[in-house]
Order: C-alpha cells, then sequence, then structure tokens
C-alpha cells in the first residue's frame, strides 16, 4: 500500500529526488528515483568498486535487473539490507517489485553501537541473537556487551571458575532446570557463537569488563583481589600486583574469545575510597612516585591501555579515564596526561571529559545520556514499564542527537561515532529491552549514518511508523512512537 502511493508519487514529482524517504531506515545519502517499478526474479549481480567508501554501496534496480556495487562484504550486506526494506512479492507471481532507483549510500560514522547490560538482569544467548538481528536490520555495527558489575559477572574464565555466575542479577543465582540450578553465565562457545552470528551481519561484539570499580561480583569470588581495608567494597586493590596480575589474566581471555580489534575496560563510576584506607596501596603509591590516590586510577588506566596494546588491542573506557582530579565531576579538572594516545573515550556525559579528549587527539564514541539511555523513560502516554530516574528520552530528542557537538571542526575526524545503552537494572528481559530500544533506536540508527543535513524529524515519523508495523510483524515488542 505504501508502495503504490509513493509510486503515484514518484510519476508525478520530478525523475531526481535526492535523499529521498522511500520508507529506508537510516535514509540513504543519495536516491535517484525513476518513475515505474521493477518485476525481477533472479538474484542480483555483484560488483566490487574499490573507490566505493568502507560499509557504502551502490544499488541500482531497473527493469533488467539488480546491481549491487561495494568495495566490501560490509558494503554488499547494507545494499541487500536496503533492497529488503524497499521489496514487496507478488503473491501470484512470486515476482520481487521494487521501486526503479539507483541509490548511493556510506555511513556518516563508522562506529554505530548499542549497549546491553547482561550483569543487572541476564540476557540469554538466544536473546542476544535476537537483539544482533534487530540491530542488524538497521545498520548498526556494534553490540557492545556489559559482561560484568557490581551485580554478577556473566563471562566463563576458565582461570577464575567462581566468576562465572557470581551473585546472579539482582537476587537471583541461576534458574531452575531439570531439579538442577543452572548458573548464568555465557561459556566460550556461547561466545563463538554470538561472535560469528553477529560477524555474519557485520556487527563486532565489543566485550566490557569493569575495572577498577564495579567490581562487586569479582570480589564476591575472590575477595583478596580487593583493598585491605574495612569494608573492602567494589573496587580492585591496584596496589596488589596479584590482583593486577588478575585483571591481566582475565583479559587474556577475553582477547582469545573476541576477535574485536577494541576491549572496553569500563573505568567509569570508580570511588577512591578503599584505595585512600588501603596500605597496600598507599605504598603503591609511594613505590610509583604519584602524587596521590588521584594518580592510581590513571596508573592503572596506561597500565591496562599498554597491557592491551601488546595484545595487538586498543583499549576504550568511559570518559572518566580522562580525568586526573579529586573532583571528577567538577568543570575545572585536569586532563589524565597518562594516557597513550591510542586510548579511545567513550563519552557518556555530553559536556564530560569527551569533547575535551576528541580536541586534544584521543578518538571518542559519544552516548551522552540525555539522547542515548534507553533505561529512562520514553514519554509515553502509556507505559507498563519501570525505567531509572525521570529524566526523558522521547524519540525527537533520540532523535536530534549529534555526536559533534563541542568538537572543534579540525578534531571532527576523532569522532568516531555514537552509541545507545540499554543499562540493565529495570530491563527484566528481551520483552522489556525491545520496548525501550524500539522505536528509539530507529533514530539513533538514522542520527549516526545519514547526513544531518537530510535529517528532518517530521518525515522521520512517518518512515519510523512504517517500520514500528513491520517489527510488530516480526515479533519485536516494539513500544508505539508516543
Ligand atoms: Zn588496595
Amino acid at each position: 500500500m505504501k508502495y503504490q502511493v509513493f509510486a503515484a508519487f514518484a510519476c508525478l514529482a520530478s525523475a531526481v529526488f535526492a535523499g529521498a524517504p522511500l520508507d529506508i531506515i537510516p535514509a540513504p545519502q543519495e536516491v535517484k528515483i525513476v518513475p515505474g517499478e521493477c518485476r525481477l526474479k533472479g538474484k542480483p549481480v555483484l560488483e566490487r568498486v574499490a573507490a566505493i567508501p568502507p560499509e557504502g554501496y551502490e544499488l541500482s534496480i531497473t527493469p533488467k535487473g539488480v546491481t549491487i556495487r561495494s568495495s566490501d562484504a560490509a558494503g554488499e550486506f547494507y545494499a541487500r539490507t536496503t533492497l529488503a526494506q524497499i521489496e514487496r512479492v507478488d503473491r501470484r507471481t512470486r515476482e520481487k517489485i521494487y521501486p526503479c532507483v539507483e541509490i548511493k549510500d556510506a555511513p556518516k560514522f563508522k562506529w554505530r553501537g548499542v549497549l546491553v547490560d547482561t550483569a543487572r538482569h541476564f540476557l540469554g544467548k538466544t536473546a542476544i541473537l535476537r537483539i544482533i538481528d534487530e540491530i542488524s536490520w538497521y545498520k548498526f555495527n556494534v553490540l557492545q556487551i556489559h559482561f560484568t558489575d557490581n551485580d554478577a559477572w556473566t563471562l566463563e574464565i576458565p582461570e577464575y571458575p567462581a566468576l562465572a555466575g557470581q551473585g546472579v542479577t539482582r537476587g537471583r543465582t541461576g534458574f531452575v532446570y531439570g531439579g538442577k540450578i543452572q548458573p548464568l553465565y555465557y561459556s566460550a562457545e556461547d561466545i563463538k557463537e554470538i561472535v560469528d552470528y553477529a560477524a555474519a551481519r557485520n556487527v563486532k561484539i565489543v566485550p566490557e569488563i569493569e575495572l577498577p570499580g564495579h567490581f562487586g561480583a569479582a570480589l564476591r569470588a575472590y575477595p583478596a583481589m580487593g583493598c585491605r581495608c574495612r569494608g573492602g567494597g567494589g573496587v580492585l586493590c591496584i596496589g596488589n600486583a596479584e590482583a593486577v596480575r588478575f585483571a591481566e589474566k582475565v583479559l587474556d581471555r577475553v582477547c582469545e574469545m573476541f576477535p574485536s580489534d577494541v576491549i572496553h575496560f569500563g573505568g567509569d563510576e570508580c570511588t577512591r575510597d578503599f584505595w585512600k584506607k588501603c596500605p597496600v596501596c598507599k605504598a603503591h603509591i609511594k613505590r610509583e612516585g604519584l602524587k596521590g590516590v588521584e594518580e592510581l586510577q590513571p596508573w592503572f588506566t596506561r597500565h591496562i591501555v599498554e597491557y592491551l596494546a601488546k595484545k595487538g588491542r586498543r583499549a576504550i573506557g568511559w570518559d572518566e579515564i580522562f580525568i586526573a582530579s579529586k573532583d571528577r565531576r567538577a568543570g575545572g579538572d585536569s586532563f589524565n596526561s597518562f594516557l597513550p594516545k591510542t586510548t579511545m573515550g567513550m563519552c557518556w556525559r555530553m559536556h564530560g571529559a569527551g569533547a575535551r579528549a576528541a580536541n586534544r587527539g584521543y578518538e571518542i564514541v559519544r552516548c551522552p545520556t540525555d539522547f542515548c539511555y534507553f533505561d529512562y523513560r520514553q514519554g509515553l502516554a502509556d507505559d507498563p514499564f519501570n525505567y531509572l530516574g525521570k529524566t526523558v528520552v522521547t524519540l525527537e530528542k533520540a532523535y536530534s542527537l549529534d555526536v559533534l557537538e563541542g568538537v572543534e571542526s579540525a578534531a571532527r575526524a576523532n569522532v568516531a561515532g555514537g552509541q545507545c545503552c540499554n543499562w540493565g537494572e529495570f530491563t527484566l528481559g528481551l520483552v522489556d529491552l525491545e520496548w525501550k530500544l524500539w522505536p528509539r533506536a530507529l533514530a539513533t540508527a538514522e542520527a549516526l549514518w545519514t547526513y544531518p543535513e537530510k535529517r528532518d524529524f517530521a518525515e522521520f515519523s512517518a518512515r519510523a511508523a512504517v517500520h514500528r508495523r513491520r517489527l510488530v510483524g516480526r515479533h519485536v515488542n516494539c513500544a508505539p512512537l508516543e
């Protein structure tokens, strides 16, 4: 129905319609429509053209057939994704019906991510595979999995068997199956399946292991890795060489399991209170010639960044890693001068250290809470689910994400892209995760793919309504648009 309306419009309109919607999300960079429709059997012709940018493609649909040109497999995959979004099948003749178009397309940003949190409420392997499917329909290319936190450790590490399933998720220790409690974590086999499934859909799995804070679940299993002071808390004892070695061995396994060139080591919301009191940490500060406890996390961050670099991986951490002052939230905080330039930052605060890091030459990924945190309310008239706090991130707000905000024009190439984050404290499983993710992730997908000058929220909303219907038709629990 929608296509017929479009075809009639296309015949009336000029033959060239740059940035035309065509119900494609994210909107392609260049669309040229020829009036009429193409009825086709047979497979697309594939051509590799080196001049086409990474992940980009050219899609030509004429009455003679479909041609896909790209320089890489990702571009070909995205051309097929676009094709699937505009395809209609004649049930009688089995012919595929398309509008006649020429599309030239490539993403504006190379990091187009989604984060899920399996440490607050566990998501089974099947749910992860499902989310990979869904985000790949909209050309996201990163799925970051937050495997560990104070609540649980959900990744199997053979050297430390007590970690897996430790303290699993908000009061539950596993689910009962066949009379036995099954711990909730991913085995190396599960991870292989997830990584391969994602790679076939041009999605990179970026694992996140929280260090040195948000470390409570690990310390329940191995208390000796925490500070030797009263109320050892949820932080790694950086002064203890054995504890640092523990972190390294975990990262060794993570690098074996995940081919990702980038490994996330957390770095956020880490209190210094335990380090201040810990005799081991105090001795370490003296031994290393550090100015004080405020230089302990920067020292550890650099150690981890260099350790991962020796293994051929880049480290990424939350934006606190760039801050070295006592008051992490103060505007005038000092910059962490310990960090090698290869370090990547993931910036959850629009006005935090992120933009400054980009201006200083560090590569960053942006996920500002007010635009990208989908565990915040979505402003729906009727919503049965629980959310974190009172902040509202509407579809329109999510769509207005500008990951270049506050970054000097000379430093814009340092912005790799952005990410929407779905923290799990109030998200119990796939049903409410999908509800909170969609349709807002449609907005993030377009904000990271399509040039800002081609973005128009009213026009996007009409396409989002079409896609909401399709998502529900595919049994995805997509929320209404308002
Ligand atoms: Zn300590």
